[in-house]
């Protein structure tokens, strides 16, 4: 089951990733991730996935459920104020951007205002959680719903852009496309889709910023300008980046973490484009066996087969 083989990708990513959160490229350098480890920056155990895998399960439910915006904006609520979808129980880690929005929206601002859409608040807090978007059926209509579940909490028109990105190269993958033709076929996309976003009349701008994921030559370009933050681009490229220049599962997740910075996010988008590519034998079964509360996930999983509009 292809969705299984990506969301699995993404968990195991997001786990190993997690425990070396805000760490440097030089630190990760001295001592490379070559395996599943505890502990560390949020000081929780082996196999614990972070805010973006709950965050993805609950875009996974509200799919699942044909939800609407306001019923994802009261799923998210439902994680961030009880702890719905974590892994142990307890919500441990959340990000600024999306923070700030949730308790807008507990103040009563609606879900298409509570997001951020300051420059500053282009973080990758929706791209992390918009993966579960690519499988639905209607694709087109996916993305339009993806762009205005993305308002919940990031506003930014290059946050729709990266996420568009992001579920294109997923189902090319899911076309069966060649590898090598992944990286043109999502710039194609988001070349077309600039309407679908709040891109305002500074096109050249965001083209601008774009331009190196538009460049051919992209995944041929050295670790150094390869940049690992939580800014969206540089989230979208190194995952991007990391899974175009390996050649297993493994290898790409690792590359993904020991890049530094972003690590459980980075390493999740990684995981969910190379768990669908090499698929879900390909991921170590020990990683798999450590994940946390995996009833949770496999129970999810389980319900998209009873919805037609998931691709096997
Ligand atoms: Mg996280």
């Amino acid at each position: 089951m292809k969705i299984k083989d990506s969301v699995w990708g993404f968990v195991v990513g997001d786990a190993l990733g997690l425990p070396y959160e805000f760490s440097t490229r030089n630190m990760m350098k001295e001592n490379p991730a070559i395996d599943m480890v505890g502990y560390g920056t949020y000081n929780q155990p082996p196999g614990t996935w972070s805010d973006d895998t709950s965050m993805m399960l609950c875009v996974l439910e509200n799919i699942i459920n044909k939800g609407t915006t306001k019923d994802l904006a009261q799923l998210f609520l439902k994680w961030y104020k009880d702890d719905y979808m974590t892994p142990h129980g307890e919500l441990f880690d959340i990000g600024i951007t999306t923070s700030t929005a949730l308790n807008n929206l507990m103040r009563g601002v609606k879900p298409s205002k509570s997001g951020l859409s300051d420059e500053m608040s282009a973080g990758n807090g929706s791209l992390m959680r918009c993966l579960p978007y690519a499988f639905v059926e209607d694709f087109h209509q996916s993305v339009f719903k993806m762009v205005m579940d993305n308002r919940i909490t990031h506003r930014h028109h290059l946050c729709s852009l990266s996420c568009m990105y992001y579920v294109k190269m997923i189902r090319a993958i899911l076309d069966g496309k060649e590898k090598q033709e992944l990286c043109s076929i999502a710039a194609a996309y988001i070349r077309k889709g600039w309407r679908l976003t709040d891109a305002e009349d500074d096109h050249m701008e965001t083209r601008k910023i774009f331009q190196k994921l538009f460049d051919l030559n992209f995944s041929t370009l050295p670790e150094n300008e390869i940049q690992s933050t939580g800014y969206v681009i540089s989230t979208l490229e190194a995952s991007v980046w990391c899974f175009m220049n390996t050649s297993s599962y493994k290898e790409a997740v690792l590359k993904a973490i020991n890049l530094g910075g972003d690590t459980d996010t980075i390493a999740a988008l990684t995981g969910g484009l190379a768990g669908l590519y090499y698929g879900y034998d390909s991921i170590p079964e020990k990683w798999i066996n450590q994940i946390a509360n995996p009833d949770l996930i496999n129970n999810l999983i389980d319900k998209t087969n009873l919805s037609e509009q998931y691709l096997d």
